[in-house]
């Protein structure tokens, strides 16, 4: 399952720098929770981490996104791929451009 952020939410930032996924940005008015980043942190930790600091207790499971714990490790398994593409490609060789 994905988590999600509710209007409880006091916009104190501690959630957003422990998300292992990047999944938590900052919304038009609250933090919100990308349920395709969102892995309920399997593969990371044990425990959701933004759960474990948030100080109002205002993440709860997104009903809206109900997922098994294996299908939230394929999405594990998917980002992690990403960001290994993601970290190859974006470190192109040294070049001053294409001259003229
Ligand atoms: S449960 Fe984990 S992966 Fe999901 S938003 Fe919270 S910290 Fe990020
Ligand atoms: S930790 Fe809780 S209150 Fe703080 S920004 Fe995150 S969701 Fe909002």
């Amino acid at each position: 399952m994905a988590l999600m952020i509710t209007d409880e939410c006091i916009n104190c930032d501690v959630c957003e720098p422990e998300c292992p996924n990047q999944a938590i940005y900052l919304g038009p008015e609250i933090y919100q929770i990308d349920p395709a980043k969102c892995t309920e942190c399997v593969g990371h930790f044990d425990e959701p981490q933004c759960v474990q600091v948030c100080p109002v207790s205002c993440i709860p499971v997104d009903p809206q996104h109900v997922e098994s714990r294996e299908s939230l490790w394929q999405k594990y398994q998917r980002l992690a791929a990403q960001a290994r593409e993601e970290a190859a490609v974006g470190a192109p060789p040294a070049s001053s451009g294409t001259g003229g």
